[in-house]
């Protein structure tokens, strides 16, 4: 059962988040802010070993002062209108993040709303595309979270989910 929460996602005791990044890997705003700061200096560190991630793959760190154990850096696509391949990206970027996860034996992973703060993508059907790839791999974890910041974004993933 996919969980939807609302909640700061750097306060969930799970084994894997997942971060949406920019490219760099070397922090930015929003969710990727709050993780840097609540992960510590050491994740920027390990970060700039990484050399940077293409859009729609994952990179992975370890969590440092996180309650998680692991950090799996998505870089989500830049909304531009829908025609240059976003949705395939995005959901390229929830694949894999839930391979990356279970290639490290996680059993617990839980999601932001990767594209749709800064980078504009339509929150509806960005959560559909989250939902989908959620539906895919839920059965080969024990808690699949989808972490929104506020209440209006889980009553979307409620609505799609028919809650
Ligand atoms: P992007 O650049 O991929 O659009 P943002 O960080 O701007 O990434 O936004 C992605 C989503 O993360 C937005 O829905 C935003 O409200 C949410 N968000 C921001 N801070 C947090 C947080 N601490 N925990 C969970 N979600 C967050």
């Amino acid at each position: 059962m996919i969980e939807i929460l609302v909640a700061d996602i750097t306060h969930l005791e799970v084994d894997a988040i997942v971060n949406a990044a920019n490219g760099s890997l070397l922090g930015g705003g929003g969710v990727d802010g709050a993780i840097h700061r609540a992960a510590g200096p050491e994740l920027l560190d390990f970060c700039r070993g990484l050399g940077g991630c293409p859009t729609g793959e994952v990179r992975l760190s370890p969590g440092f002062d996180l309650p998680a154990s692991h950090v799996l850096h998505a870089v989500g696509p830049i909304w531009q209108g829908g025609m240059a391949g976003e949705t395939a990206q995005l959901r390229s970027c929830y694949v894999a993040a839930f391979e990356c996860a279970l290639s490290q034996a996680c059993t617990s992973i839980a999601f932001p709303a990767i594209s749709t703060g800064v980078y504009g993508f339509p929150k509806r059907p960005a959560a559909e595309t989250a939902l989908a790839v959620m539906q895919q791999y839920e059965e080969q974890f024990a808690r699949v979270i989808a972490c929104c910041f506020i209440e209006e974004d889980a009553a979307i993933y409620r609505d799609i989910l028919g809650r």
